[in-house]
């Protein structure tokens, strides 16, 4: 692979795991909806299937968090306010330093890369400060463009140039490292940047999606193709 001088990446299932954080929060959500006279919507299972519905169309971008909150609310009959979405993101933030996990060797090897002076951000769908301290807990510290405030989602090739603008990478130089095969690798290359498919659950890569650049199955393999020292092997 050409020296590369930028890397951008994905933080949900590529730096860490949040282990359905926003599916916890939006639980505690129901149960202060339904102490305040709130009607439920089924069973449980019923319940949880909806917060799972409802999250997959917040992250596709269809309407914002908080709309998600408020959207939640109504479903089960109380007018939503401003202090269920204080809430309800007061939750999620308390839940990040027992919930999400960094991925194993992430923090090593965002630190080696960072030593060889490869430029990196982070370009997450999601909403702030959520994303960023998620990041920071998985030992990321530099740039993080989210979604909510570049005003673009992966994966629209803006939100890809707003990376390499960041990164100050040209894009045939630069990479971009995630786990989804639609949002990271497609996007990425529909901005011209290599893509680096992180596939530590072992799947079977989408045969409708041009295939990623390189596959790694574990973080610490990028030492081994990205920016490695001259004279290493
Ligand atoms: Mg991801």
């Amino acid at each position: 692979m050409e020296r590369i001088t930028g890397i951008g990446f994905d933080l949900d299932h590529t730096l860490a795991i949040d282990n359905t954080l926003e599916r916890v929060a939006f639980e505690r959500l129901l149960e202060a909806v339904l102490a305040q006279g709130g009607r439920t919507c089924g069973t449980l299972t019923d319940e949880l299937d909806a917060i799972d519905e409802l999250l997959r169309h917040q992250r596709r971008g269809d309407f914002s968090v908080d709309d998600a909150v408020r959207r939640f609310v109504s479903t089960h009959g109380v007018t939503p306010e401003q202090r269920h979405v204080a809430a309800f993101r007061e939750t999620a933030l308390g839940l990040i330093d027992d919930l999400v996990i960094p991925l194993p060797n992430v923090r090593s090897t965002l630190e080696a890369l960072g030593e060889r002076g490869i430029a990196m951000a982070v370009l997450t769908n999601g909403w702030n400060p959520m994303q960023v301290r998620k990041a920071r807990r998985a030992g990321f510290a530099g740039p993080v463009l989210v979604s909510s405030e570049i005003g673009v989602q992966k994966p629209a090739a803006a939100a890809f140039e707003t990376l390499l603008r960041t990164l100050g990478s040209a894009p045939e130089r630069s990479c971009y490292v995630g786990d989804d095969p639609h949002g990271d690798v497609a996007g990425a290359h529909a901005a011209g940047m290599r893509a680096i498919w992180v596939d530590w659950e072992h799947k079977t890569f989408p045969s409708e999606v041009a295939p990623p650049d390189m596959t790694v199955h574990q973080f610490d393999e990028l030492l081994g193709i990205v920016g490695a020292p001259v004279g290493a092997t």
